[in-house]
């Protein structure tokens, strides 16, 4: 009897998504591995069915019990009403691991050509900004919460390192904006700085984002591994993808404990669907990304070579700069099939180990201190008196903890700092409670609560919290 082949979930998706895919397929098709494809729904075809979360119960249930997708873009809608199926899938999934690799690539021309370019963004996937947890606060102030936990950090610090160590390569960098984020960003440099002594044999080192993408336009050879947070990781990820030739070139894992979904990092691409004219090859190497993670080492590297091979025989897909007569989608997957089994000459097969994927941590994941204390409050209310008359009524309704500043987006507005400020109807306003060497409790913010929303319209209120001794809260910026 043969053996039973390995059932993976695949997503045509929308736009070029069904073109690509189908590429892919009749690629991983042809090294003869022992696979089975369960095509689902997801995207566009689910929200015109009217389910909300782009994502049906049917395809839900493939992914459970196949724990593999091989996905096409999904398209989102844009502004209010539906949210992303992308996101939908991550989440429910927890693919918290997003892996980026882009390599120069033979006869892909781009500014870097011949410096050898071969860099991975591992973003963090789950949380940061992207968890799209949003409020208008005001008519006119809109507020995103881009919550970091010290679990996602650890999670992906050692994803990296793991991934760094299967593929062999030399360093992995932290990129975060932890001079500004120091608690939300910087805890992800902390916990990179506090697990990188655990890999000895990979240099580490953190650096800023800004300087990254500074540094990756002008030297990005000397980049090898970088991780970095979600946001952060979604534009450099673009960033390097451009280094090397472009969106067409440029796959994508996203890793979990439990289920892992392949994908390129490119859209729908609505301006080129149905035309046959689309780039299928980051969704071939998402594919190659795909065996290797199931074990079919030999397959995966199989199709990378072969992807190689075909562009060193010098056919072109329309994305790429300088071609006069593109080749088709589906000549370009011919040409592909026809390569299989050759090895490139300029870039043989590296020997990939498999990835050590960091356990996961069963239950409610919590950080203990020895000791807290509440010492404030910060409410933020809706007001459009200026600010040095705001102060003063707010002084007169809360005597029992005074008031020590405000803020407007952020600025100090009171005391008066002197800056100039262009005020909004919205200001932090932070309460101290009196005796600062006694913890308060929720009775004080209850009180002091009810006391400012006798006259004012109130948002949202944060503890001002300290955790073994250190400030658990950002000082105002003057
Ligand atoms: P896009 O990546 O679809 O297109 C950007 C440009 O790159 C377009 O000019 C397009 O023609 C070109 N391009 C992209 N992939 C190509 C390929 N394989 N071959 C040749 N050219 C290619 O980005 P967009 O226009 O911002 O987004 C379109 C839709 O895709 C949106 O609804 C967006 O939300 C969605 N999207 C989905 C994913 C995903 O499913 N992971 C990722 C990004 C965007």
């Amino acid at each position: 009897m043969p053996p039973a082949k390995r059932k993976i979930t695949v997503l045509p998706g929308d736009g070029i998504g069904p073109e690509v895919v189908e590429s892919a397929l009749a690629i991983v098709n042809a090294t003869g591995v022992a696979v089975e494809f369960e095509k689902c729904e997801a995207g566009a075809q689910a929200f015109k069915k009217g389910i909300v979360t782009g994502v049906p119960r049917e395809t839900i249930d493939s992914i459970e019990r196949t724990h593999v997708v091989l996905k096409g873009p999904l398209e989102t809608p844009i502004g209010y009403g539906n949210r992303s199926a992308n996101v939908t899938l991550r989440t429910l999934f927890e693919t918290y691991g997003n892996i980026r690799p882009v390599r120069e690539l033979p006869g892909v021309q781009t500014a870097f050509t011949g410096r050898n370019l071969d860099i991975v963004i591992v973003r963090e996937n789950i949380e940061d900004l992207y968890a799209g947890i949003e409020y208008m606060e005001t008519p006119g102030v809109a507020e995103g919460l881009k919550l970091i936990s010290r679990e996602g950090c650890e999670k992906i610090v050692k994803l990296a390192f793991a991934f760094a160590i299967a593929e062999g390569r030399k360093a992995v960098h932290c990129a975060t904006k932890a001079n500004i984020m120091k608690l939300t960003e910087g805890l992800l440099q902390r916990t990179f700085e506090e697990f990188a002594p655990q890999y000895p044999s990979i240099k580490s080192k953190h650096i800023l984002i800004d300087n990254c993408a500074h540094q990756l336009a002008m030297r990005p050879e000397q980049f090898d591994v970088i991780v970095t947070t979600n946001m952060n990781g979604d534009i450099l990820s673009d960033l390097t993808s451009g280094l090397t030739g472009g969106l067409g070139f440029a796959p994508s894992a996203n890793i979990g404990n439990d289920v892992s979904i392949f994908e390129a990092v490119h859209g729908s691409a609505p301006d080129i669907a149905g035309k046959n004219k689309a780039n299928p090859t980051a969704l071939i190497l998402s594919a190659a990304m795909m065996l290797r993670q199931i074990g079919e080492g030999k397959a995966a590297n199989d199709v990378e070579q072969a992807v190689l091979v075909a562009l060193e025989s010098g056919i072109r897909t329309s994305d790429m700069i300088g071609v006069e007569t593109p080749a088709t989608t589906t000549e370009f997957t011919q040409v592909v099939i026809a390569s299989l089994g050759r090895s490139s000459k300029v870039s043989p097969p590296k020997n990939y180990k498999k990835v050590e994927m960091p356990p996961s941590q069963p239950g409610v994941n919590v950080v203990a201190v020895k000791s807290r204390r509440l010492t404030g409050v910060d409410i933020y209310v809706e007001s459009s008196l200026d600010p040095a008359n705001l102060a003063e009524d707010l002084e007169k309704l809360t005597e029992m903890s005074p008031l020590k500043l405000l803020t407007n987006r952020g600025a100090m507005v009171y005391p008066a700092s002197g800056r100039r400020v262009s005020l909004v109807d919205h200001f932090r306003c932070r309460f101290v409670f009196r005796d600062a060497a006694v913890s308060a409790g929720d009775a004080e913010i209850l009180s002091l609560l009810g006391a400012v929303s006798a006259k004012y319209r109130w948002m949202h209120v944060e503890k001002l919290q300290e955790f073994d001794g250190e400030p658990a809260f950002s000082r105002s910026q003057v």
